[in-house]
């Protein structure tokens, strides 16, 4: 990608929908690609990423939304050749796993080894706790 100054930042991602680097790529369309994981969590792991670069979801422009969506979609289509079950995931930011910060969707499908919330501990939120994180996310 070319920042403000037009600087190349390295970009894996780049790079492969440039045809830089190798990927095997399953779906092209005017604005997105998909191709599998280097590093498959499971077989017929796919990334499915807008050709423009962008960090995270919010950086992408409203006219864009819709594209990546039909895109991501379609991979699910075909990922259910594989599997009914599969998780649709995006990590944004360090803490949250991204490791490759040029936007992308994972598709993974599930087979018989449980998905990753299954083995998180989780307890019931509390009345205040819903109330104070309501709050926050509450409004545009
Ligand atoms: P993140 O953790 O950023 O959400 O996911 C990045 C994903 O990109 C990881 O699942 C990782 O295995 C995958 N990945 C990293 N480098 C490459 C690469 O060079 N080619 C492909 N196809 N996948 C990659
Ligand atoms: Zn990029």
């Amino acid at each position: 990608m070319d920042d403000e100054q037009g600087t190349r930042t390295p970009c894996i991602f780049c790079d492969i929908i440039a045809g830089r680097a190798p990927a095997h790529q399953v779906y092209a369309d005017g604005g997105c690609v998909a191709f599998l994981d280097l590093f498959p969590i499971t077989r017929g792991h796919v990334l499915v990423v807008p050709k423009r670069h962008v960090d995270r979801l919010t950086d992408l422009r409203p006219e864009e939304y819709s594209d990546l969506l039909r895109a991501v979609v379609e991979v699910c289509r075909r990922v259910e050749r594989l599997s009914p079950d599969y998780n649709v995931a995006v990590n944004q930011g360090r803490l949250a796993g991204q490791i490759v910060f040029h936007l992308h969707f994972h598709v993974i499908p599930r087979y018989d080894v449980p998905g990753p919330f299954a083995t998180t501990p989780r307890t019931r939120i509390t009345e205040s706790e819903a109330v104070s994180v309501g709050h926050a996310l509450a409004g545009p």
